[in-house]
């Protein structure tokens, strides 16, 4: 069932419907989205990212370094969602730490794709995206820092949003890159994402970068809207032949349903991918800081403070987030800060120049998420590849915008395909009613 439905089941009709989706979840322990489920509440059940805090759970960020931790005190995104009648529902599995494109890097082992147990299901949000794609929730929350709700969207047949930056309170979300980081819907159609939205959204005086909302999107939803939106011929060039054909649909749709299409250009994705991985590991090898064993973080004693540290963060990261604090922490060093990491922050003000240019004449953008379908396990094994992956989610990131993966195409043997509608900054309502002559 949809999220809209089951908002108007009875207390006893959605307990009876928690039974049966246990039932469900037990019945396929081999797809490992979720890490585990903690049924308590007796609202509409939402899968939660082991990111986000639930108080007295355990979050671990899917990381060894965690393990044990428990919340102290819920995110504002779950305080609301009870506020509306929801519960949080089981943690669902992701890479460590939220950086990756595939969940192969967590500590609770992989989670297969809904569509085939051979392919990744995509991530960070991984876990997410394969409890809605299987049927196994109703919707969920999942974070964006580069394509981590919208690319598991797209490899698992679903509906995957990233809001604008300071849209949701970022309070009780586990920071990977603050200043790219948004937690967002996951869910099996548009009107579910734009009602989960509107009830995770607004301003929090915990989070100073949020924003007061204006009316609920769900309420004035118009899939009759005749909108300008703006197709990227030279971007879809490098594209597999998938992403072309789906591409095309979506190219096919959008005019029957009576919008004006329009041809712009972005500037090269190589851009994107440097100033991205960049600023994310920047923030990421800052962030990480506090996980020293002291102040967060199961300690591993050493002989001293310095030999505790080591042995701490040693064993407890794996090697992925090692990888990017070290990379981190290498562009922020005196003697490279201005040849790194000031440059990469003057290419992210140029990818939103050109966004805002672009969005003085057109409405939406239709974008690539993914180079293809779901790749296999273990084909993303090279460091460089898996981020060269990311070349068409990221730039929305860098410059804050809203963008909603959904379901195009399927391959020859059932694999989905999405495609990405990005909007100007805060406008949410044109993101969704646009993302309705897709659907
Ligand atoms: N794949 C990207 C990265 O590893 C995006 C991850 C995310 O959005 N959390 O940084």
């Amino acid at each position: 069932i949809t999220l809209k439905e089951a908002l108007k089941l009875s207390k006893e009709e959605l307990s009876k419907f928690k039974q049966e989706l246990k039932a469900k979840i037990d019945a396929k322990p081999e797809l490992n989205a979720y890490i585990d489920v903690n049924n308590v509440g007796d609202g509409v059940p939402i899968a939660i990212k082991d990111n986000i805090q639930v108080k007295d759970w355990s979050v671990t960020s899917a990381s060894s370094i965690l393990q044990g931790y428990i919340a102290p005190y819920n995110a504002t995104v779950i305080e609301k969602m009870m506020e509306a009648g929801l519960s949080p529902y089981g943690r669902t599995n992701m890479d460590e730490f939220a950086m990756g494109s595939t969940t192969e890097s967590s500590f609770y082992g992989k989670t297969q794709n809904p569509h085939s147990s051979q392919r990744v299901p995509g991530g960070s949000s991984g876990g997410s995206a394969a409890a809605v794609g299987a049927g196994l929730a109703i919707a969920a929350l999942g974070s964006d820092t580069g394509g981590s709700i919208r690319q598991p969207a797209s490899y698992c047949g679903i509906v995957g949003m990233k809001p604008t930056y300071g849209r949701v309170s970022r309070y009780g979300l586990g920071a990977y890159a603050s200043s790219l980081d948004q937690i967002g819907p996951m869910t099996q159609n548009v009107e579910d994402a734009a009602i989960l939205y509107d009830i995770i959204s607004g301003h929090d005086k915990k989070d100073s970068t949020s924003m007061e909302m204006d009316d609920k999107v769900s309420d004035k939803l118009d899939a009759n809207k005749k909108l300008t939106i703006a197709i990227l011929p030279k971007h879809i060039d490098g594209a597999s032949e998938i992403v072309k054909k789906a591409y095309e649909k979506a190219i096919e749709a959008l005019k029957a349903a009576g919008h004006t299409i329009v041809e712009r250009e972005l500037m090269d994705a190589k851009f994107d991918i440097s100033a991205y991985y960049i600023t994310a590991t920047a923030e990421a090898a800052t962030n990480l800081a506090r996980y020293d064993g002291i102040r967060y973080g199961n300690r591993v004693e050493g002989k001293n403070l310095e030999d505790t540290f080591i042995k701490t963060r040693s064993q407890g990261f794996g090697d992925e987030v090692k990888r990017r604090t070290l990379l981190g922490n290498f562009v922020l060093s005196s003697g490279y800060y201005e040849a790194y990491y000031v440059k990469a922050q003057k290419t992210r003000h140029m990818i939103k120049d050109q966004y805002d240019e672009i969005f003085k004449s057109v409405d939406l953008i239709l974008s690539p998420i993914a180079p293809s379908i779901a790749p296999k396990f273990g084909e993303l094994s090279n460091p460089m590849d898996m981020y060269l992956s990311d070349l068409y989610t990221i730039s929305v990131n860098l410059a804050g915008l809203p963008a909603l993966s959904l379901p195009v195409l399927k391959s020859d043997d059932g694999l989905p395909i999405g495609l990405q509608l990005i909007a100007k900054a805060y406008d949410e309502q044109t993101l969704f009613d646009g993302s309705l002559s897709l659907e």
